[in-house]
């Protein structure tokens, strides 16, 4: 929870820079959902193996030679790549065309994904409907849901699937290799054969049907878990600029479409046109199969190709391609209306513009490499030209998320974009955009700004990231949709060497290419975006018009026959389905903990200091805390914005310009973050702590001690000029997205009625950060605050309140304590303070957030137990059940929400959630109902049940984990590893004995502490309906 939409937003903006940020417009399926709720795993997670293979200097030995067939794939091309110790594999099936790329590498996160090139052409929302129903049962798995299924029958490190405006992908992961092998057969099976049966249509895409499906006279309406998905998409005006972009810069051809839908088109759909396009543009000539990992790759290839490939024969895929968009004479203007968010600043600053122009082809690699490098020069940091003009002037609330440069579709953009301006400022925006272009093309760029982009994009090569063969295929998606070359794709340091050699030859090398591509560029799109009153009026109008058109054309023969075949499609629903088909771990195959890297403490100059020693890349990682529970009520409240500010107003000894470049050029950046942390042992106290997280390469480490002793000794809060504009783009950034994480944000709602920490939490982290911040800066001038916040940090960065953290290799770790020592010894000290207070549990209370949106968000939370309580496992085992068995087909698949689960945390709150839900009363009654659904329904927990429960609550537990990050948990929360490895064998001792008493004891009457929290639009009957008092956030 603590990692609400809003921190992982501004990400984009941090130090972390990406290598190829993905800024697709992607319409992930139902199990995307399953990601966002695992978010908030705080239990300790496993390590990895890190595979730093040592240098092999002689002749390589490969696995598979070049111009050899195995099972019918002939291998193609074979290429070690040394910066990320791979080996790529390119096979192709011989009948068919088939590609497959094997990536070989030494790291236990295996993965599989087949990818489809689908190109719309129209936006009713096919390839999307279409990624929906191949999960929904195939000739294998006749199972209703599958896909679902499985999630609660693996281990799986990741599993979903993906509409992109132009391919649709199926990827998974996971560590285990009989799970891998299960659940290769499942989506192979999926995609290649699946059922496509017309009911699952109905329900996955869209139908007309009774409001009630019990009531023949309740009017009728549409229906569909695509289509409400679609209209919860489309409520977040944030997809709907997104989305306008793509559609409005490449008007010719496939992206001119909504490829997840448009609410107003998918009723268009016919159901024909979905089996027929299945079976042109998911035949295996026009497939990718992708596989990466330690995993025997000829396992892969055998079952492709006796069981999947053999029987086929090549087709000319060539249907699918994707033209290059013809570049226009003249720039293009348009503007588009927004919903009003009542979250967001004042109506007449709701605005948005972006500016997007088209670059070059994505498969010119070196080319695309490089756009991108200069356009980070030009966006990136308060030494970029367009954050020096567009954002230090004050006048928007920062860059919108459509900044950026994206590889994403055939032709590359470029897009600057600004949100919450007045309309009056798009003129003045669309000047500043043009000077800078003609200015930075003129006078070029400080060397050491382009220098220190570089160099982040090298330190992020080296940086271990445990998703590394999930983010290569994401990386890797578009541009082999493209038949771009991904392999060499993969060399980024030739690429940055490439580009050093032409900015040595030639010192205009980056004015040239903004002359050709920014300059004299025609096919510039500006797009604006302003709110309209009457625009969820509008959409209502339109909705009930394509309602009537439909009725219209109905007799009362056709008018029975859909009510009746509701009824069916509602049987239908209920059947039980024979899930003993599915493959399914057993305990066997999961019984083993993870290994972890020991972890030392020592006292080092009496601070409590972790360190752990793994191979990290030559990388060192630093992370210090300091308890700042001692703070004041006010203090506290703007300790969020403390961390925000801190590391971009300058010291005494540099100005904020000269500090973010050395920042740059030295490190990975300063990341601040404020944690909440209530005591997992008893949860009768919380504390407070500000967490500094860093690292560096090894070279580079004192550097990295002294930055940051600069920044917390000699920070500098006495430009009141820069605060106000950091604090204005800080409030703009909080309120977008609120409805995109709205579940987090109902959760954390219904926590703070429960206690104190968790109404400190939502004024912290939630919906009442938000308000509470809009109001201060009301009410308090901007050199009030500025002498506030320097208040704080002459108090915040007390070694006496201290902890820190090192993770690095064996070799340079006595390097790296010496640093460290030389640190802590010119730290202040002021004495201990107050580290903990106590937590005061509250009488139950329910508040709705009032948001103008068209669907629900709904929360109830309740207190059990903590973490090291011996029944906590057991409630988390039964969280799980409840989500599969009782939450999702209630509020999923009968009342038609997109989400809906049970989650325990490690304070012991447990809570129920729902996501874009069209009900909000009713699903809080379901919830509440809990109790009696299992009373009612004992027979549902059995051991294959039982110990399904357990592989979900397993999958959270042995996530892998970044060498950086090993130990955190014990760090944070002081889970040792033997508690967690007590834990881990606990929860799998579950049995069904313990489940019934935690029943019993946790539900069996009321809990004595908990709440209620609804986002959502205004509900008048919300008492009547509750029968509970609501206290109403407008
Ligand atoms: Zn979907």
């Amino acid at each position: 929870m603590l990692k609400g939409g809003m921190l992982s937003r501004w990400k984009m903006w941090s130090p972390q820079y990406k290598i190829l940020r993905n800024h697709l417009i992607n319409f992930k399926s139902v199990s995307t959902y399953k990601n966002i709720s695992g978010v908030n795993t705080k239990q300790p997670k496993s390590p990895r193996q890190f595979g730093c293979m040592p240098h092999v200097t002689k002749k390589r030995k490969y696995k598979y030679e070049e111009g050899k067939t195995y099972h019918g794939f002939q291998c193609e091309r074979v290429e070690h790549i040394s910066e990320f110790e791979l080996t790529s594999y390119t096979f192709r099936y011989e009948r068919t065309g088939t590609e497959l790329w094997h990536i070989d590498r030494n790291d236990s996160n295996n993965v599989f994904s087949i990818n489809f090139r689908t190109t719309p052409f129209d936006s009713t929302g096919l390839p999307h409907i279409l990624e929906h129903l191949s999960l929904c049962g195939s000739q294998k798995y006749p199972v209703r849901d599958p896909f679902f299924k499985m999630l609660n029958r693996s281990v799986a490190t990741f599993m979903n699937a993906m509409t992109g405006p132009d391919y649709t992908i199926y990827p998974f992961s996971t560590m285990n290799e009989i799970d891998f092998r299960n659940l290769q057969h499942i989506y192979l099976d999926a995609v290649f054969r699946p059922n496509l049966a017309y009911f699952d249509f109905l329900q996955e895409g869209w139908r007309l049907e009774n409001k009630d499906i019990f009531d023949k006279q309740s009017k009728l309406v549409i229906k569909g878990v695509v289509y409400n998905e679609m209209k919860g998409a489309f409520s977040e005006n944030a997809q709907v600029f997104s989305q306008n972009l793509l559609n409005n810069i490449f008007p010719d051809h496939t992206y001119r479409h909504v490829s997840g839908g448009n609410p107003l088109e998918i009723p268009k759909l016919a159901y024909n046109d979905l089996v027929e396009f299945h079976k042109k543009y998911y035949h295996p000539s026009n497939a990718r199969i992708y596989s990466y990992g330690l995993f025997d790759a000829s396992k892969t290839l055998a079952l492709l190709d006796e069981e999947y490939l053999s029987d086929q024969s090549w087709v000319d895929n060539s249907y699918s391609l994707i033209r290059q968009q013809e570049r226009w004479t003249q720039p293009r203007l348009v503007h588009i209306s927004s919903r009003l968010d009542n979250m967001g600043t004042t109506i007449d600053r709701q605005n948005q513009i972006a500016i997007a122009l088209l670059m070059c082809d994505a498969t010119n690699i070196q080319e695309s490499f490089e756009l991108h490098v200069l356009s980070e020069v030009l966006i990136r940091g308060p030494n970029s030209p367009f954050y020096k003009n567009l954002i230090e002037p004050n006048f928007s609330g920062g860059y919108n998320q459509t900044t950026g440069y994206s590889s994403d579709t055939k032709d590359t953009t470029f897009v600057v974009g600004l949100q919450d301006l007045r309309v009056e400022d798009f003129k003045k925006c669309i000047e500043i955009f043009d000077k800078t272009i003609i200015n930075s093309m003129n006078d070029g760029f400080d060397s050491q700004h382009v220098e220190s982009v570089l160099h982040n994009l090298e330190l992020s090569l080296k940086h271990q990231n445990p998703n590394f063969g999930n983010t290569l295929l994401f990386n890797s998606t578009a541009l082999w949709n493209h038949d771009g070359d991904v392999v060499s794709n993969l060399r980024v340091s030739d690429m940055i060497s490439g580009l050093r050699e032409s900015i040595s030859q030639n010192k205009k090398y980056f004015q040239e290419k903004i002359e050709k591509y920014f300059a004299n560029n025609n096919h510039r799109l500006t797009l604006t975006m302003s709110p309209d009153e009457a625009y969820e009026d509008k959409f209502k109008q339109a909705e009930l018009e394509l309602v009537e058109q439909k009725v219209k054309l109905l007799d009362e023969v056709k008018i029975e026959k859909i009510y009746e075949r509701g009824l069916i499609l509602d049987s239908y629903q209920k059947a039980e389905s024979n899930t003993d088909l599915l493959p399914c771990l057993t305990m066997n195959d999961v019984r083993d903990p993870p290994k972890w890297p020991k972890l030392f403490i020592q006292n080092v100059q009496n601070v409590r200091t972790q360190i752990c020693k793994v191979p990290t890349n030559e990388i060192t990682y630093f992370k210090c805390m300091f308890n700042i529970t001692g703070l004041s009520h006010e203090e506290t409240q703007l300790m969020p914005l403390f961390c925000n500010v801190i590391s971009a107003m300058g010291t005494t000894n540099y100005n904020y310009r000269e500090f973010d470049k050395h920042i740059l050029l030295k490190t990975g950046g300063f990341d601040f973050k404020l944690h909440l942390i209530e005591d997992v042992r008893d949860s009768k106290s919380y504390s407070l702590s500000v967490m500094i997280n860093t690292h560096a390469l090894n070279n580079n480490v004192p550097e990295m001690f002294a930055l940051c002793q600069e920044l917390i000794k000699n920070v500098r809060f006495d430009d009141s000029e820069r605060l106000k504009m950091l604090i204005e783009n800080y409030i703009s950034y909080i309120s977008v997205g609120v409805a995109s994480s709205g579940h987090l944000y109902a959760m954390l709602g219904a926590t703070s009625q429960v206690c104190d920490a968790g109404k400190l939490k939502s004024l912290l982290y939630g919906v009442d950060h938000i308000d509470f911040m809009k109001n201060f800066v009301h009410s308090t001038s901007t050199v009030d605050i500025c002498d506030k916040l320097s208040t704080i940090a002459s108090k915040v960065f007390n070694k006496d309140n201290m902890r820190g953290a090192i993770n690095t290799t064996q070799s340079y770790e006595p390097s790296a304590i010496s640093n460290y020592e030389k640190f802590l010894e010119s730290l202040p000290t002021f004495g201990k303070t107050q580290t903990s207070r106590n937590i005061h549990y509250l009488d139950p209370s329910c508040q709705q957030y009032v948001m103008n949106i068209p669907v629900n968000y709904c929360a109830k939370a309740l207190f059990t137990v903590p973490y090291l309580h011996q029944d906590h496992p057991t409630l988390r085992v039964l969280a799980k059940l409840l989500s599969a068995k009782y939450l999702l087909p209630v509020i999923r698949e009968k009342n038609g929400a997109y989400g809906a689960g049970a989650k325990i945390s490690s304070d012991g709150i447990f809570s129920f959630y729902s996501y874009r839900d069209p009900n909000s009363t009713k699903t809080l009654n379901a919830f509440d109902e809990t109790y009696k659904w299992l009373r009612a329904n004992q027979n549902v927990i059995d051991q294959q049940s039982l110990f399904e429960s357990k592989l979900g609550v397993l999958q959270q537990l042995d996530t892998p984990i970044a060498p950086g990050n090993i130990g955190i948990d014990y760090f944070l929360y002081e889970v040792s590893q033997e508690d967690f490895e007590s834990y881990r064998s606990r929860m799998l001792s579950v049995t069904i004995d313990d489940l019934q008493c935690a029943i019993e004891n946790y539900f069996g009457k009321e809990s004595m502490h908990y709440g209620k929290c609804i986002l959502g639009p205004v509900n008048a009957n919300l008492e009547l309906e509750t029968s509970h008092k609501w206290i109403i956030n407008n």
